[in-house]
Protein backbone atom coordinates (compact mmCIF):
# COMPACT_ATOMS: atom_id res chain seq x y z
CA UNK A 1 0.00 0.00 0.00
CA UNK A 2 1.26 3.71 -1.06
CA UNK A 3 1.43 5.44 2.25
CA UNK A 4 -1.41 8.45 2.33
CA UNK A 5 -0.22 12.35 1.98
CA UNK A 6 -1.95 12.98 5.40
CA UNK A 7 0.22 10.07 7.07
CA UNK A 8 1.21 11.45 10.08
CA UNK A 9 4.78 10.33 11.03
CA UNK A 10 4.60 7.20 12.97
CA UNK A 11 7.49 7.30 14.93
CA UNK A 12 8.80 10.08 17.46
CA UNK A 13 10.42 12.81 15.90
CA UNK A 14 13.82 13.51 17.13
CA UNK A 15 14.94 16.08 18.82
CA UNK A 16 17.66 17.84 18.86
CA UNK A 17 20.09 15.52 21.56
CA UNK A 18 19.02 13.10 19.29
CA UNK A 19 21.29 13.80 16.44
CA UNK A 20 25.20 14.16 17.48
CA UNK A 21 24.90 14.70 13.48
CA UNK A 22 22.90 16.46 11.30
CA UNK A 23 22.25 16.45 7.58
CA UNK A 24 21.73 19.84 7.70
CA UNK A 25 21.24 22.89 10.61
CA UNK A 26 19.02 25.76 9.22
CA UNK A 27 19.41 28.70 11.78
CA UNK A 28 15.98 30.84 11.49
CA UNK A 29 12.69 29.38 11.73
CA UNK A 30 10.72 31.92 9.33
CA UNK A 31 9.61 31.74 5.75
CA UNK A 32 12.73 31.08 4.54
CA UNK A 33 14.62 28.55 6.99
CA UNK A 34 10.74 26.62 7.10
CA UNK A 35 10.81 26.47 3.35
CA UNK A 36 14.01 24.92 3.07
CA UNK A 37 12.87 22.04 6.27
CA UNK A 38 10.24 21.19 4.16
CA UNK A 39 11.99 20.34 0.89
CA UNK A 40 14.85 18.21 3.09
CA UNK A 41 12.11 16.71 5.64
CA UNK A 42 10.34 15.52 2.37
CA UNK A 43 14.00 14.31 1.01
CA UNK A 44 13.92 12.16 4.58
CA UNK A 45 16.76 14.26 5.68
CA UNK A 46 17.37 14.52 9.42
CA UNK A 47 16.98 18.97 9.64
CA UNK A 48 17.40 20.64 12.76
CA UNK A 49 15.62 24.06 12.85
CA UNK A 50 17.00 26.62 15.39
CA UNK A 51 14.93 29.43 15.78
CA UNK A 52 15.07 31.84 18.53
CA UNK A 53 11.38 32.95 17.28
CA UNK A 54 11.81 37.13 16.32
CA UNK A 55 10.78 37.30 12.74
CA UNK A 56 11.28 40.51 11.10
CA UNK A 57 7.54 41.09 10.44
CA UNK A 58 6.44 39.68 14.35
CA UNK A 59 5.38 43.42 14.90
CA UNK A 60 2.73 43.65 12.38
CA UNK A 61 -0.88 42.36 13.09
CA UNK A 62 -1.45 41.37 9.09
CA UNK A 63 0.50 40.78 6.31
CA UNK A 64 0.02 41.64 2.62
CA UNK A 65 0.76 40.13 -0.60
CA UNK A 66 1.28 36.47 0.65
CA UNK A 67 -0.90 34.79 -2.12
CA UNK A 68 -3.71 32.67 0.01
CA UNK A 69 -2.63 34.12 3.38
CA UNK A 70 -3.66 37.91 2.27
CA UNK A 71 -4.75 40.00 5.62
CA UNK A 72 -3.59 37.45 7.60
CA UNK A 73 -0.93 37.03 10.71
CA UNK A 74 2.52 36.08 9.76
CA UNK A 75 2.96 34.29 12.84
CA UNK A 76 0.29 32.15 12.16
CA UNK A 77 1.68 31.05 9.41
CA UNK A 78 4.52 30.01 10.99
CA UNK A 79 3.17 28.25 13.27
CA UNK A 80 0.77 26.81 10.32
CA UNK A 81 4.57 25.82 8.75
CA UNK A 82 5.66 24.10 11.97
CA UNK A 83 2.80 22.08 11.96
CA UNK A 84 3.28 21.13 8.15
CA UNK A 85 6.68 20.33 9.31
CA UNK A 86 5.10 17.68 12.04
CA UNK A 87 4.87 15.25 9.41
CA UNK A 88 8.01 14.81 8.56
CA UNK A 89 10.13 12.66 11.18
CA UNK A 90 13.28 13.66 10.33
CA UNK A 91 12.72 17.61 10.81
CA UNK A 92 13.14 18.88 14.41
CA UNK A 93 13.36 22.21 16.05
CA UNK A 94 15.45 23.68 19.28
CA UNK A 95 13.86 26.97 20.82
CA UNK A 96 17.23 28.74 20.86
CA UNK A 97 19.27 31.18 19.33
CA UNK A 98 23.09 29.71 17.58
CA UNK A 99 26.02 31.24 19.36
CA UNK A 100 29.05 30.25 17.30
CA UNK A 101 29.70 28.11 14.01
CA UNK A 102 32.92 26.84 12.88
CA UNK A 103 34.42 24.25 10.46
CA UNK A 104 35.65 20.84 12.06
CA UNK A 105 36.95 19.03 9.20
CA UNK A 106 34.26 17.80 6.44
CA UNK A 107 31.57 19.52 8.58
CA UNK A 108 30.13 22.40 10.79
CA UNK A 109 30.10 22.43 14.38
CA UNK A 110 27.62 24.17 16.13
CA UNK A 111 27.28 25.84 19.82
CA UNK A 112 23.62 26.67 21.03
CA UNK A 113 22.89 29.38 23.20
CA UNK A 114 20.86 26.60 25.20
CA UNK A 115 24.31 25.05 26.09
CA UNK A 116 23.95 22.08 23.42
CA UNK A 117 26.68 21.31 20.74
CA UNK A 118 25.95 19.97 17.06
CA UNK A 119 27.13 18.83 14.71
CA UNK A 120 25.76 19.08 10.64
CA UNK A 121 26.63 18.16 6.89
CA UNK A 122 25.82 21.51 5.54
CA UNK A 123 24.25 24.65 7.18
CA UNK A 124 21.60 27.13 5.90
CA UNK A 125 21.65 30.58 7.27
CA UNK A 126 18.30 31.81 7.17
CA UNK A 127 18.23 34.56 10.15
CA UNK A 128 16.78 37.50 8.27
CA UNK A 129 17.76 40.95 9.33
CA UNK A 130 17.45 43.54 12.20
CA UNK A 131 15.53 47.02 10.76
CA UNK A 132 17.46 49.89 12.42
CA UNK A 133 14.88 52.88 12.41
CA UNK A 134 15.87 56.67 12.40
CA UNK A 135 16.46 57.86 15.92
CA UNK A 136 13.39 59.77 16.62
CA UNK A 137 11.11 59.49 19.27
CA UNK A 138 7.49 57.70 19.21
CA UNK A 139 8.70 56.07 15.91
CA UNK A 140 9.94 52.77 17.15
CA UNK A 141 6.90 52.76 19.05
CA UNK A 142 4.67 52.23 15.85
CA UNK A 143 6.59 50.16 13.64
CA UNK A 144 4.46 47.27 11.93
CA UNK A 145 1.28 49.76 13.12
CA UNK A 146 1.25 53.16 11.50
CA UNK A 147 4.82 53.54 10.45
CA UNK A 148 5.98 50.98 7.88
CA UNK A 149 7.91 49.85 5.16
CA UNK A 150 6.72 48.72 1.73
CA UNK A 151 4.14 49.98 -0.52
CA UNK A 152 3.38 46.75 -1.78
CA UNK A 153 2.40 44.79 1.78
CA UNK A 154 1.06 48.31 3.47
CA UNK A 155 0.21 50.39 1.09
CA UNK A 156 -3.31 49.38 -0.26
CA UNK A 157 -4.05 49.45 3.32
CA UNK A 158 -3.12 53.28 4.14
CA UNK A 159 -5.14 54.22 0.28
CA UNK A 160 -7.15 57.56 0.25
CA UNK A 161 -5.93 58.36 3.55
CA UNK A 162 -2.39 61.41 4.74
CA UNK A 163 0.50 59.38 3.93
CA UNK A 164 4.07 60.71 4.71
CA UNK A 165 7.54 59.26 3.86
CA UNK A 166 9.87 59.72 6.14
CA UNK A 167 13.11 60.17 3.83
CA UNK A 168 16.44 59.11 4.43
CA UNK A 169 17.96 59.27 0.99
CA UNK A 170 17.20 60.00 -2.46
CA UNK A 171 15.86 56.33 -2.14
CA UNK A 172 13.11 57.48 -0.68
CA UNK A 173 11.67 59.36 -3.45
CA UNK A 174 10.54 55.91 -5.15
CA UNK A 175 8.34 54.97 -2.02
CA UNK A 176 6.94 58.23 -2.42
CA UNK A 177 6.02 58.20 -5.95
CA UNK A 178 4.25 54.52 -5.20
CA UNK A 179 2.65 55.90 -2.52
CA UNK A 180 0.86 58.24 -5.26
CA UNK A 181 -0.84 55.82 -6.82
CA UNK A 182 -2.67 54.84 -3.89
CA UNK A 183 -3.77 58.26 -2.28
CA UNK A 184 -2.82 61.78 -3.89
CA UNK A 185 -2.21 62.96 0.03
CA UNK A 186 1.19 62.01 0.29
CA UNK A 187 4.15 64.46 2.10
CA UNK A 188 7.82 64.20 1.59
CA UNK A 189 9.53 64.58 4.76
CA UNK A 190 12.64 65.68 3.40
CA UNK A 191 14.30 65.71 7.24
CA UNK A 192 17.96 66.80 6.10
CA UNK A 193 18.17 64.50 3.89
CA UNK A 194 19.82 64.88 0.21
CA UNK A 195 17.05 65.43 -2.32
CA UNK A 196 18.22 65.67 -5.87
CA UNK A 197 16.79 68.48 -8.34
CA UNK A 198 15.04 65.60 -11.08
CA UNK A 199 13.77 63.79 -7.92
CA UNK A 200 12.44 67.00 -6.22
CA UNK A 201 10.73 67.84 -9.78
CA UNK A 202 9.12 64.69 -10.02
CA UNK A 203 7.50 64.91 -6.54
CA UNK A 204 6.27 68.78 -7.61
CA UNK A 205 5.15 67.23 -11.10
CA UNK A 206 2.90 64.62 -9.23
CA UNK A 207 1.66 66.90 -6.34
CA UNK A 208 3.50 65.49 -3.73
CA UNK A 209 4.52 68.16 -1.04
CA UNK A 210 7.95 68.33 0.49
CA UNK A 211 8.00 69.74 3.62
CA UNK A 212 11.98 70.66 4.53
CA UNK A 213 11.48 71.22 8.68
CA UNK A 214 12.54 68.19 10.81
CA UNK A 215 11.20 65.22 12.71
CA UNK A 216 11.39 66.46 16.16
CA UNK A 217 8.76 63.52 17.14
CA UNK A 218 5.72 61.49 16.11
CA UNK A 219 2.74 61.73 18.03
CA UNK A 220 0.42 59.22 19.50
CA UNK A 221 -3.45 59.75 20.22
CA UNK A 222 -4.86 59.34 23.82
CA UNK A 223 -5.43 55.00 22.59
CA UNK A 224 -1.88 54.86 21.98
CA UNK A 225 -2.42 55.23 17.84
CA UNK A 226 -0.56 57.18 15.27
CA UNK A 227 -1.91 60.67 15.49
CA UNK A 228 0.71 62.66 13.62
CA UNK A 229 3.98 64.44 13.57
CA UNK A 230 5.91 67.25 15.77
CA UNK A 231 8.29 69.30 13.71
CA UNK A 232 11.02 71.01 15.33
CA UNK A 233 9.21 74.00 15.64
CA UNK A 234 6.70 72.95 17.55
CA UNK A 235 4.02 72.69 15.19
CA UNK A 236 2.15 69.40 14.90
CA UNK A 237 0.67 67.85 11.22
CA UNK A 238 -1.69 64.64 10.93
CA UNK A 239 -0.49 61.52 9.36
CA UNK A 240 -2.35 58.51 9.18
CA UNK A 241 0.74 56.55 7.88
CA UNK A 242 4.56 56.61 7.81
CA UNK A 243 6.28 55.21 5.28
CA UNK A 244 9.92 54.85 7.15
CA UNK A 245 13.45 53.69 5.64
CA UNK A 246 15.37 51.35 8.37
CA UNK A 247 18.70 50.48 7.67
CA UNK A 248 18.89 47.12 6.76
CA UNK A 249 21.44 45.04 9.28
CA UNK A 250 21.32 41.66 8.00
CA UNK A 251 22.08 39.25 11.13
CA UNK A 252 24.94 37.90 9.53
CA UNK A 253 27.56 37.05 11.63
CA UNK A 254 27.87 33.12 11.12
CA UNK A 255 28.49 34.50 7.19
CA UNK A 256 31.27 36.71 7.77
CA UNK A 257 32.81 34.33 10.66
CA UNK A 258 33.39 31.37 8.11
CA UNK A 259 34.74 33.71 5.47
CA UNK A 260 31.46 33.67 2.76
CA UNK A 261 32.30 36.53 0.52
CA UNK A 262 30.04 39.68 0.84
CA UNK A 263 29.63 42.75 -1.87
CA UNK A 264 28.10 46.16 -1.64
CA UNK A 265 25.06 46.89 -2.64
CA UNK A 266 23.27 50.05 -2.06
CA UNK A 267 25.47 51.01 1.01
CA UNK A 268 24.88 47.87 2.71
CA UNK A 269 27.23 44.65 2.66
CA UNK A 270 25.46 41.81 1.59
CA UNK A 271 26.18 37.98 1.72
CA UNK A 272 27.13 36.53 -2.16
CA UNK A 273 24.50 33.81 -3.17
CA UNK A 274 23.76 31.88 -6.38
CA UNK A 275 20.21 32.15 -7.30
CA UNK A 276 19.61 28.51 -4.95
CA UNK A 277 21.47 29.96 -2.37
CA UNK A 278 24.88 28.94 -1.79
CA UNK A 279 27.60 30.97 -0.61
CA UNK A 280 31.54 30.84 -1.47
CA UNK A 281 31.84 28.62 0.95
CA UNK A 282 31.27 24.69 0.50
CA UNK A 283 28.42 23.72 2.41
CA UNK A 284 27.29 26.80 4.11
CA UNK A 285 24.03 28.06 1.99
CA UNK A 286 22.03 31.11 2.63
CA UNK A 287 18.24 32.53 2.16
CA UNK A 288 15.82 35.43 2.84
CA UNK A 289 15.94 38.71 4.57
CA UNK A 290 19.57 37.57 4.97
CA UNK A 291 20.69 38.38 1.73
CA UNK A 292 18.39 40.64 0.43
CA UNK A 293 16.48 43.27 2.57
CA UNK A 294 14.00 43.52 0.03
CA UNK A 295 12.89 39.59 0.03
CA UNK A 296 9.04 39.56 1.07
CA UNK A 297 7.66 36.70 2.46
CA UNK A 298 6.98 34.83 -0.67
CA UNK A 299 10.74 36.03 -2.11
CA UNK A 300 11.78 34.63 1.42
CA UNK A 301 9.96 30.63 1.05
CA UNK A 302 11.14 30.61 -3.03
CA UNK A 303 14.03 31.35 -1.27
CA UNK A 304 14.40 28.63 1.17
CA UNK A 305 12.70 26.03 -1.22
CA UNK A 306 15.38 26.57 -3.66
CA UNK A 307 18.03 26.26 -0.89
CA UNK A 308 16.43 23.11 0.49
CA UNK A 309 15.88 21.45 -2.79
CA UNK A 310 19.83 22.55 -3.91
CA UNK A 311 21.27 21.41 -0.54
CA UNK A 312 19.34 17.74 -0.75
CA UNK A 313 20.63 17.77 -4.54
CA UNK A 314 24.53 18.29 -2.76
CA UNK A 315 24.15 15.69 -0.09
CA UNK A 316 23.11 12.94 -3.21
CA UNK A 317 25.63 13.85 -5.10
CA UNK A 318 28.46 13.75 -2.32
CA UNK A 319 26.44 10.20 -1.57
CA UNK A 320 26.75 9.24 -5.14
CA UNK A 321 30.71 9.68 -5.26
CA UNK A 322 30.85 8.23 -1.69
CA UNK A 323 29.09 5.12 -2.84
CA UNK A 324 31.07 5.27 -6.36
CA UNK A 325 34.59 5.06 -4.00
CA UNK A 326 32.83 2.50 -2.24
CA UNK A 327 31.96 -0.28 -4.60
CA UNK A 328 35.45 0.56 -6.79
CA UNK A 329 37.55 -0.52 -3.17
CA UNK A 330 35.80 -3.61 -2.81
C1 LIG B 1 6.89 45.79 9.81
C2 LIG B 1 7.06 44.81 8.69
C3 LIG B 1 5.97 44.39 7.95
C4 LIG B 1 6.13 43.49 6.91
N1 LIG B 1 5.02 43.13 6.19
C5 LIG B 1 5.15 42.25 5.17
C6 LIG B 1 4.01 41.90 4.39
O1 LIG B 1 2.90 42.39 4.63
N2 LIG B 1 4.18 41.01 3.37
C7 LIG B 1 5.41 40.47 3.08
O2 LIG B 1 5.50 39.65 2.17
N3 LIG B 1 6.51 40.81 3.80
C8 LIG B 1 6.41 41.67 4.84
N4 LIG B 1 7.52 42.03 5.56
C9 LIG B 1 8.82 41.40 5.23
C10 LIG B 1 8.96 40.05 5.99
O3 LIG B 1 9.12 40.33 7.34
C11 LIG B 1 10.16 39.29 5.45
O4 LIG B 1 10.00 39.08 4.06
C12 LIG B 1 10.31 37.90 6.07
O5 LIG B 1 10.26 37.99 7.47
C13 LIG B 1 11.66 37.27 5.64
O6 LIG B 1 11.74 35.96 6.13
P1 LIG B 1 13.12 35.34 6.64
O7 LIG B 1 12.81 33.90 6.92
O8 LIG B 1 14.21 35.66 5.71
O9 LIG B 1 13.47 36.12 7.99
P2 LIG B 1 12.65 36.22 9.34
O10 LIG B 1 11.19 36.09 9.12
O11 LIG B 1 13.12 37.44 10.02
O12 LIG B 1 13.11 34.93 10.16
C14 LIG B 1 14.42 34.79 10.67
C15 LIG B 1 14.37 33.91 11.92
O13 LIG B 1 15.71 33.60 12.32
C16 LIG B 1 15.81 33.72 13.73
N5 LIG B 1 17.21 33.95 14.09
C17 LIG B 1 18.00 35.01 13.80
N6 LIG B 1 19.25 34.83 14.28
C18 LIG B 1 19.24 33.62 14.90
C19 LIG B 1 20.23 32.86 15.59
N7 LIG B 1 21.50 33.28 15.75
N8 LIG B 1 19.89 31.67 16.12
C20 LIG B 1 18.61 31.19 15.96
N9 LIG B 1 17.65 31.86 15.31
C21 LIG B 1 17.96 33.06 14.79
C22 LIG B 1 14.90 34.90 14.05
O14 LIG B 1 14.53 34.90 15.41
C23 LIG B 1 13.72 34.64 13.10
O15 LIG B 1 12.74 33.80 13.70
C24 LIG B 1 7.41 42.96 6.60
C25 LIG B 1 8.51 43.39 7.35
C26 LIG B 1 8.36 44.32 8.36
C27 LIG B 1 9.55 44.77 9.13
Amino acid sequence: MQPSDATPATTAAPTAADHPEWDVVIIGGGSAGLSAALMLGRSRRHVLVVDDARPRNRFAGHMHGVLGRDHTSPLDLLADGRRDLERYEGVAFEASAVEHLERAGAVFEIALASGRRTTARAVLIATGLHDELPDIPGLAEHWGDGVVLCPYCDGWEARDSKVAVLASGPMNVHQAQLMRQLTDDVTYLVNGSELPDAARAGLAARGIAVEERRVAEVVADEHGRLRGIRFDDGTDAPVDAIFAAPVPRPKDGALRALGARFEDRDGVEWVVVDPMGRTSVPGLWAAGNVTDGRSSVPFAMSAGSMAGAAINADLVEAEVRAAVAASAGR
